[in-house]
């Protein structure tokens, strides 16, 4: 019950900071001159979390994604957790052509980043922004933990998903963690991060109201939002925190399990009824 009321405290606590950052995004500029004459339109990735689900999901408008890793150099992803991610994108959705870029990115030297700071790094940073038929999704590999982290407190956030293709993996966090446990890798906890939050991408769990209302998912977590309430899943609130997340996995291995749990069966039957597989 603790446990359960630290997530709740969490998640509450990031939806506050997300809902202050899309305040704080939506007078912000769109259009930026290259500085070569050529106009980069960023309307269609400055949207909300969740919104660009059937765009991932599906093959309609975009056919190809483009994934940029702007991360601090010390703290590269691991290349088994970057390659676990494309397995994911390939077997969850309908997109064949991926493609993945690296931007090494300067570290603010911060020990905590907000998520304002973070977004306002981004519009420096980023330059893949969808294109044509071309997608593109921006992962930010930050060596700074979460606003209001401390790496001696239990339970830490390993990443967040901020806008419609911005996701931040708080590899600092990682560290912290892979350091506490023989059992699991740091290349699994980065993996199950990048799956866990590219789940939240996908709509996971009812994250776009519009599209929940459609494709509804029916076992939310009433004690934690946009979270699976089903066991075993890999959208349960408890991937998303360090503790929590140390359990499950060492938890799975015990069991003679892969430490990454896959998603269960209600997710996987929102994911194909929107379009994916
Ligand atoms: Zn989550
Ligand atoms: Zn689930």
């Amino acid at each position: 019950m603790r446990t359960k009321l630290r997530y709740c405290y969490a998640m509450k606590k990031k939806l506050f900071l997300l809902l202050g950052l899309l305040v704080l995004l939506a007078p912000q500029c769109s259009r930026d001159d290259d500085g070569g004459g050529t106009t980069i339109d960023r309307t269609a990735n400055l949207r909300s979390t969740g919104e660009s689900a059937l765009d991932f999901l599906t093959n309609s408008t975009f056919d190809r994604l483009v994934v940029e890793l702007a991360f601090v150099p010390s703290v590269r992803p691991t290349d088994a957790a970057i390659d676990d991610l494309r397995d994911f994108l390939l077997e969850r959705t309908q997109k064949t052509d991926i493609s993945f870029e690296f931007l090494p990115v300067e570290s603010s030297g911060e020990l905590e980043e907000t998520l304002q700071e973070i977004a306002q790094k981004e519009n420096d940073n980023r330059t893949a922004y969808n294109n044509g038929s071309t997608l593109t999704l921006y992962i930010y590999f930050t060596d700074a933990l979460a606003e209001g982290d401390s790496e001696n407190t239990e339970s830490i956030t390993l990443g967040a998903v901020y806008r419609n293709t911005s996701m931040v993996i708080y590899q600092r966090a990682i560290r912290a963690l892979a350091s506490r446990t023989t059992l699991v890798s740091r290349e699994e906890l980065e993996a199950a991060t990048l799956m866990h939050e590219m789940g939240h991408l996908f709509g996971l769990v009812n994250l776009d109201a519009a599209l929940a209302e459609t494709f509804p998912h029916n076992l939310e977590d009433p004690a934690a939002n946009n979270h699976c309430d089903e066991e075993g899943c890999l959208m349960q609130a408890s991937l998303e925190f360090s503790s929590s997340a140390k359990k499950v996995m060492e938890g799975r291995m015990a069991k003679g399990q892969q430490p990454i749990p896959d998603l269960g069966p209600e997710c996987l039957r929102v994911l194909a009824s929107m379009g994916g597989r």
